[in-house]
């Protein structure tokens, strides 16, 4: 009875763990009290009968154990042990034979397995702990990498139970799990040091934050915590954006995008972001992990870069490829939707002379400063870009009245383009020329659409500037033959194609000839007699007016030498002449080389001329004035100079227009026009030419009126030079002879 309890003791004890321990310890003290000894027989028969006995249950018991077992009396010898004691330490059974102290035991152990560095140690260790009362546990590694789990536990009334444990593979696994949990937790530092995290229920309600998320939110973990992750919506994305993230992410996958998402203080920033569903044990999800990335510094690189590939660096207009790229999303719409288009190129007039005075510097603050005139004066749908230089084009879409409309918007662009420019403290003006093409009718293409626009530009030009045009299909064949005319005007000078002719000038006082006007012409190889209207813009806009000009003077200071000495010579000058810088040099020179007396040549200017640079124009007049040239404003009456500018410019003459002579008789206005010259003329003492008298009765009123010369088809029309007749014909008589 006795030895059937005391085999169940040691079999709970013999079990992995100790628990059973504490209540089996008497019971093996009982055993070795009561004399029960290893490898002796039980005296009690009527068990023996029933049961094995005890002492061949108890090896059984011993050996069935899988950690090794060894049992010392109290006198610290071996009573019995197992196999695997044995086998764990390498030692064999004589070594561990019943009888055999515990400091043999320990010594052979070491001998077998340990380390040999601290062995004395050990053992004096192990035997102190013997003598203790209380159970103890050390651990051993083994020089074979093993390691054994010791517990001794004293008995009552001596003797000890030693359990010897293999943890090699529990303590590998701890290792194990120690390096990985200390692996999470480096990385775990290295998420929060690089990322932003956020995790959030499944109503979007924070529920972690890390210090990133923080400091990027502006908002304190507590403010974040329990409020729903709505309050960083920054109103970039649409709801459509969001519904499909939600979606995407409630059906457990992975979301990934850009987010751009607004601080606590209202700084919008950006943020590359993987939101992954926890999942719950049903595979839904259960909280949303967010991992961000803050890309606000590339998001804004990125924008820089878009900015500056769209648009124009000194205007800040739209550039030629955004342009493009808008009409054609534009012109796809209006192919499938219908509607219409309308393209506008413009190119500025006297741009380049305002870069050659006044420096690049000036050039381009009248840009930025014409770029936010034309911009103030479109819709929100219109588009402008700059092209270069000082070329633009603007398109506009959805039109009602396309025709009407787009002449409307050239109106108010011509008006905005010729207000003076405020440019280092002058007054600067310039024009625009503006070619329009409309789809569906011209075109359905963007280039093709701006290159009509382009066509119908070039008319302007050529048709006198500061205008506009719509595109006509013979358009092309005109701007290739004007194309051609710029290309042969090159060789026309140096093979003396242009040529002289001169138109009389009459005194009314007198009824003498008293001058002629010298208008250029150009007698072209194929195109035959070319007028100035055909070809002085171009030569301005080509660079060859300077010569050109330089040419004119020369040519009529040598025929106006060799005329009587009454007669004068007129020459028109163009603005180009005056911007070189070099006019009153030219003339003198001119005037030295001719011989002519510089009281016989008058200098036509027209009072466009005079709005761009006053104090340098006025200077130069009043050196040709001092020199005793007479200066005489042409065309009075058709350009923007205000009466004031006859104050402020020294002329001897003015030149009443010819389309005030023509309407003289017949338009009040022009009548109004022609009386205030006069009385002005007459109180500024300064006399009057009219040009364009064709007939008698203009004549007649414009002398009743107080006109001191006349000029016009009535007394002569432009003549080539050997046809002059200097005849001391009165004009009457000329008037006459013409009819
Ligand atoms: P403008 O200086 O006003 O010249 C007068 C124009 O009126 C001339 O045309 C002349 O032929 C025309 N004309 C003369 N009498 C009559 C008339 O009774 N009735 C009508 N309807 N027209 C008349 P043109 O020669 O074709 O010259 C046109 C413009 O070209 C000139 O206008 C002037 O601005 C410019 N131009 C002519 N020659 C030169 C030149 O040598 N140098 C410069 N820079 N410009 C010139
Ligand atoms: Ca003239
Ligand atoms: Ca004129």
């Amino acid at each position: 009875m006795v030895a059937i309890a005391g085999l169940a003791a040691i079999a709970l004890l013999l079990m992995p763990g100790a628990a059973g321990l504490v209540a089996v310890v008497p019971i093996i003290a009982l055993l070795l009290a009561g004399g029960f000894c290893l490898r002796q027989s039980s005296k009690g028969a009527s068990a023996a009968a029933m049961y094995p006995p005890p002492d061949m249950l108890l090896a059984t018991a011993i050996e069935s154990t899988p950690n090794g077992l060894c049992i010392f009396n109290a006198d610290l010898r071996v009573v019995i042990s197992n196999s695997h004691f044995a086998a764990m330490y390498g030692l064999t059974s004589a070594q561990i034979q019943p009888g055999t102290p515990l400091r043999e035991i320990l010594h052979s152990r070491v001998e077998s397995c340990f380390c040999p560095t601290n062995a004395e140690e050990y053992v004096a260790d192990c035997l102190s702990s013997a003598s203790s009362r209380e159970t103890l546990h050390t651990t051993d590694e083994l020089c074979n990498g093993k390691v054994i789990a010791v517990s001794r536990h004293p008995m009552l009334g001596g003797g000890l139970i030693e359990v010897h444990r293999d943890i090699t593979d529990v303590r590998l696994a701890e290792i194990r799990a120690e390096a990985g949990r200390q692996e999470l937790i480096g990385k775990q530092f290295a998420i929060d040091q690089a990322v932003i995290v956020a995790v959030t229920d499944l109503t979007g309600s924070i529920t972690q934050a890390n210090d990133n998320f923080c400091r990027i939110s502006g908002y304190s973990r507590a403010e974040l915590l329990g409020r729903n992750h709505r309050i960083l919506n920054s109103g970039t994305h649409s709801r459509e954006f969001f519904r499909d993230m939600y979606r995407c992410i409630a059906k457990g996958e992975v979301w990934r995008g850009e987010l751009c998402n607004r601080s606590k203080s209202g700084m919008l920033y950006w943020v590359d972001t993987v939101i992954t569903p926890q999942l719950g044990s049903d595979g839904k999800p259960i909280a949303y992990m967010a991992i961000r990335v803050d890309i606000t510094a590339r998001k804004y690189a990125e924008a820089q870069i878009s900015y500056a590939a769209t648009h124009d660096a000194l205007t800040g207009l739209a550039n030629r490829a955004a342009l493009l790229e808008r009409m054609d999303e534009a012109l796809a719409r209006m192919q499938q939707h219908g509607g219409a288009l309308t393209a506008l190129m413009l190119d500025l007039d006297g741009f380049k002379c305002v870069n050659d005075t006044l420096g690049h510097a000036a050039g381009d603050a009248l840009l930025k400063q014409l770029a936010e005139r034309f911009k103030s004066s479109l819709g929100e749908t219109d588009m402008i870009a700059r092209l270069g230089g000082d070329e633009f084009a603007i398109i506009r879409t959805g039109l009602t009245d396309q025709r009407e409309d787009t002449i409307g918007l050239c109106v108010r662009l011509l008006e905005l383009a010729a207000e003076p420019f405020r440019l280092d403290g002058q007054d600067v003006c310039i024009g625009t020329s503006i070619g329009i093409a409309l789809a569906p009718m011209n075109g359905t293409n963007a280039g093709e659409l701006l290159k009509k626009a382009d066509l119908a530009m070039y008319r302007v030009k050529s048709e006198g500037r500061n205008s506009f045009s719509f595109f006509e299909e013979d358009l092309s064949e005109k701007v290739i033959s004007r194309l051609r005319l710029v290309n042969d005007m090159r060789a026309a000078l140096s093979r003396n194609e242009f040529e002289l002719h001169y138109q009389p000038q009459f005194d009314t006082g007198t009824s003498r000839l008293c001058g002629m006007e010298a208008l250029v012409r150009w007698r072209h190889p194929v195109a035959g007699l070319l007028y100035p209207d055909r070809f002085i813009a171009i030569a301005e806009e080509t660079g060859l007016m300077g010569p050109l000009g330089e040419w004119i003077l020369q040519r009529a200071c040598a025929d106006a030498v060799l005329w009587p000495e009454n007669i004068k010579v007129a020459v028109n000058l163009s603005a180009v002449q005056f911007r070189a810088g070099t006019l009153f040099d030219v003339v003198l020179c001119v005037l030295v080389e001719s011989g002519l007396p510089p009281e016989r040549l008058e200098l036509e200017i027209t009072e466009s001329l005079l709005l761009q640079d006053k104090e340098s124009h006025v200077r130069v007049i009043r050196q040709l004035k001092n020199i005793g040239v007479t200066i005489v404003l042409d065309d009075f009456g058709t350009g923007y100079a205000s009466l004031s500018y006859l104050l402020m410019f020294p002329f001897d003459k003015i030149k009443i227009d010819k389309s005030f002579t023509e309407g003289l008789l017949t338009r009040v206005d022009c009548m109004a026009v022609v009386a205030s010259i006069l009385t002005l003329a007459r109180g500024l003492e300064i006399a009057v030419t009219a040009e364009g008298v064709e007939t008698i009765a203009q004549f007649e009123r414009l002398r009743a009126q107080g006109v001191n010369y006349v000029q016009g088809y009535l007394f002569g029309r432009p003549g080539p030079v050997r046809e002059l007749n200097f005849s001391a014909l009165d004009m009457i008589a000329r008037a006459d002879e013409a009819a």
